[in-house]
């Protein structure tokens, strides 16, 4: 790293390459980077693990197993490899890794702008400007849960929060409460403010359900040794549809139960479709596919378990695992509610767990679709010495999950390394 002069104003630093963000996806590209003796800053706004300190309930644990966080060059080995990290553990876990690998993160530094420049990228951010020529961005897939636009229709007695904002139920007031989205985080934190008391609704829209073991081993096991997660981005039919998928409806408790739609009816949390609309007297509206989409993410769950007893077959696994098995199917009600009016007094809150989006304001670069989200080809952007790690099947199934950074950061890497070559050569000849 060098400083560069900019007069008039604080000076410009000088280095190769910024990487945005000190999660584990940056972390793991900065790993690479030094690997390949590429000079680097990562840049992040709070301190390391920042949006696991910040924007995570309580009672969070992971749901991939304490083995399935291999970053290059660390893993765990402690003694629980099946058990399931809480979030003080899993920001452990980050920071040490980021003090093994020496990585040279620069804490309590927002990136306000990314601008390209004739000598490559102008980073600025609110503690000085950083020149380079590649930008790595590993900012987070989660910056954002999404709320419904309709949601400014809610009657005002009714507090809102979203899932990054919740953190255990003592936040609430007494009283139902509507949880929206049925994946990982809707039905966990619906389980555990049923468990507080309170009437819970939860309105099912699009879901996978899983069980969390299959035929005696974790399904993450079956998952990683069958080779589902490491399906690449240019192997599947539909890729844009592929990153829109929700994560397994997937819980880590130390009894490792499966905690799905059945398991959430039984304890009295009542279904509903997916919220559809309210209405400006504060009904709320429901879809009618309650039965459909529960039958579809039955469904998925047959193909994936189909998937892993073939690969269980093949490679001689059938006869030590335990016998294949399937869930019962997901039971509805035979009139699941179409409405709910929320100006009753009833429900005095809304929890929304509809997922996240990433948050790229402050990129200033012709590079995002009209959706907000960086167009690009396997982590590599159409902005030469541009490039993505973290999201949704980046390059591969788990490319999201901390277990996926690892294999896109070594490629990744060796495409910016490639590019810097080819640039330093051009500017020789
Ligand atoms: C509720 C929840 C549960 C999850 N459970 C699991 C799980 O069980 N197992 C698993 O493997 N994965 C899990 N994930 C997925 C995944 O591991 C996380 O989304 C993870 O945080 C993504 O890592 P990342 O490094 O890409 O992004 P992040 O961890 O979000 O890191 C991005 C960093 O960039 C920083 N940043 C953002 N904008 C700026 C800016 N403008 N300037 C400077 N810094 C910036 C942020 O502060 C943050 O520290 C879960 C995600 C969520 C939301």
């Amino acid at each position: 790293m060098s400083r560069g002069s900019n007069p008039g104003t604080t000076p410009i630093r000088t280095v190769t390459t910024v990487v945005i963000g000190a999660g584990h996806a940056g972390l793991a590209m900065s790993r690479c980077l030094a690997d390949r003796a590429i000079d680097h800053v990562v840049l992040e706004r709070g301190e390391v693990a920042h949006t696991w300190r910040t924007e995570r309930w309580d009672s969070l644990r992971l749901l991939t197993p304490n083995w399935q966080s291999r970053l290059p060059g660390f893993r765990y080995n402690g003694g629980d490899p099946d058990g399931y990290r809480t979030m003080p553990e899993v920001i452990a876990f980050i920071e040490d890794y980021a003090k093994a690998i020496s990585a040279p993160v620069q804490t309590h530094t927002t990136v306000t702008s990314v601008c390209s420049t004739e000598a490559g990228y102008l980073v600025r951010t609110d503690r000085g400007d950083w020149q380079c020529r590649a930008v790595v961005l590993a900012s987070g897939a989660c910056n954002i849960a999404r709320v419904p636009a309709f949601a400014n229709l809610l009657p005002p007695s009714i507090a809102t929060l979203t899932a990054q904002q919740y953190r255990n139920p003592g936040q609430l007031a007494d009283g139902g409460v509507l949880v929206v989205g049925a994946s990982a985080s809707g039905t966990q934190i619906a389980y555990e403010i049923h468990r507080s008391g309170r009437p819970v609704t939860l309105s099912v829209g699009e879901h996978i359900r899983a069980p969390r073991v299959y035929r005696g081993r974790d399904l993450e096991w079956w998952m990683d040794a069958a080779g589902v997660l490491d399906e690449r981005y240019d192997q599947v039919d539909d890729i844009a549809r592929a990153r829109r998928v929700p994560s397994l409806q997937l819980a880590g408790t130390p009894d490792r139960s499966t905690l799905d739609l059945n398991a959430l009816s039984k304890i009295g949390v009542k279904l509903a479709g997916r919220l559809a609309a309210i209405a400006g007297d504060g009904k709320a509206q429901f879809a009618g596919s309650l039965r459909n989409m529960c039958a579809l993410s039955d469904l998925k769950m047959g193909r994936l378990l189909d998937l892993i007893d073939a690969w269980a077959r093949t490679s001689g696994l059938d006869d030590t695992a335990e016998p294949p098995h399937r869930l019962p199917p997901t039971r509805v009600e035979d009139a699941p509610p179409l409405g709910m009016d929320l100006a009753t007094g009833e429900i005095k809150t809304i929890v929304w767990a509809a997922g996240y989006r990433p948050d790229y304001s402050w990129l200033e670069l012709p590079v995002l679709d009209r959706k907000g989200m960086v167009r690009h080809d396997g982590g590599v952007v159409a902005s030469p010495g541009l490039y993505l790690m973290g999201t949704q099947f980046l390059r591969r199934r788990k490319s999201a999950l901390i277990d996926g950074a690892g294999d896109d950061a070594r490629e990744l890497s060796a495409h910016l390394a490639s590019y810097l070559d080819s640039r330093a050569a051009r500017i020789v000849a």
